[in-house]
């Protein structure tokens, strides 16, 4: 007879999503008797290109209990309190808007926003921009935040910008340190019993890896979701105006004083859009845009070359 072993949560995947997972289960059950195992493959690579966050990851990292001196430095990161769209609207000065993270102070002048574009869009001619009602429009363009001053009674709500590569890397090292263990492996076949149950992963090296639970991270492979139990995956292509991006980092901004910009940019294109987010390290831009129809045949054939991310 074998001795009870403790009960096993199998992660497959070591991208965002599979080392947010295993630490959020290995910090909250560290009393329980629990195993947290991710398994990833050396040689398919993660997305990466996630550079900008909403609030959700702070409340990550503080429900961690992670502190911003410890791995914003490590991630190149910097705080996002919201993104300023520009060039999307025609309307003659509407050409730029900032979206906000709310913010308790906006409370106050909220709802007179929400009324002011419910007339508007009844055709009355009322002021409905954005930014005259909301505070961190104006804190993003003088590059102050997110911190308020001690006799400033309100917080403000915020993200952050970072490297996802190196945000990974954090999580995994951390990870480690909470008792995950990591199998680097790549799963050939993900083994289902008779009664539509996950069982197993089987990996390349030939290797069963058993579990109670099993969890999907794989990304667009979706291997335990999609291929072992035939989740229909449903494209949203036909209501997405673009399909590709291309990134091009470039060397870091800074103002007069140095400090880096605390706001996405989302800046409308030609072809379509472009981001611009600040690191510590460097500028990230992407643009993206479609690929039009026939270029989609070259690529699935492979007579073209592949720009998108
Ligand atoms: C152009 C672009 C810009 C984006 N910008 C943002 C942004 O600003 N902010 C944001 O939040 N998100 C952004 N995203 C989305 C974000 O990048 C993705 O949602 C996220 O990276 C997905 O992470 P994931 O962990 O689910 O998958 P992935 O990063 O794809 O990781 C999948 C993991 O599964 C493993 N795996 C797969 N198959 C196997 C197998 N057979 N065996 C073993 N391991 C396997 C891989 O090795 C990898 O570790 C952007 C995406 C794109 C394309």
């Amino acid at each position: 007879m074998t001795a009870p072993r403790p009960f096993r949560f199998v992660i497959l995947g070591g991208g965002s999503a599979g080392w947010i997972t295993a630490n959020l289960f290995a910090h909250h059950w560290q009393d329980r008797d629990v195993e947290i195992h991710v398994v990833e493959s050396p040689d398919i690579g993660i997305i990466g290109v996630g550079e900008g966050s909403t609030p959700q990851l702070k409340a990550f990292f503080d429900q961690m209990g992670i502190a911003e001196s410890d791995w914003m430095p490590a991630c190149d990161a910097t705080y996002k309190i919201g993104i300023r769209f520009t060039g999307w609207s025609k309307e003659p000065g509407f050409d730029s808007y900032f979206h906000p993270f709310p913010a308790p102070l906006d409370m106050y002048s909220q709802p007179g926003f929400i009324r002011n574009a419910a007339l508007r869009r009844a055709g009355i001619n009322v002021p409905a921009h954005p930014d005259n009602f909301y505070l961190s429009p104006h804190l993003a363009a003088q590059r102050k935040g997110p911190y308020p001053s001690e006799n400033f009674p309100f917080d403000l709500s915020y993200g952050y910008h970072f490297d996802a590569y190196k945000l990974g890397d954090f999580l995994r090292r951390h990870a480690a340190t909470l008792g995950v263990k990591h199998i680097p492996v790549r799963v050939n076949q993900v083994i289902v019993n008779p009664s539509g149950d996950v069982e197993a992963l089987l990996g390349e090296d030939g290797k069963r890896i058993e579990g109670d639970f099993f969890i999907d991270c794989s990304g667009f492979r979706a291997m335990i979701n999609e291929k072992a139990l035939g989740a229909k995956y449903i494209p949203f292509d036909g209501n997405l105006f673009n399909n590709r991006a291309v990134v091009m980092p470039t060397a870091p901004e800074r103002d007069a004083a140095g400090s880096p910009a605390i706001a996405t940019g989302a800046i409308a294109m030609e072809a379509g859009w472009r981001w611009s987010i600040p690191l510590t390290t460097r500028h990230g831009n992407g643009y993206v845009f479609r690929t039009p129809i026939w270029m989609q045949m070259l690529l699935r054939l492979n007579f073209a070359p592949h720009w998108g991310c």
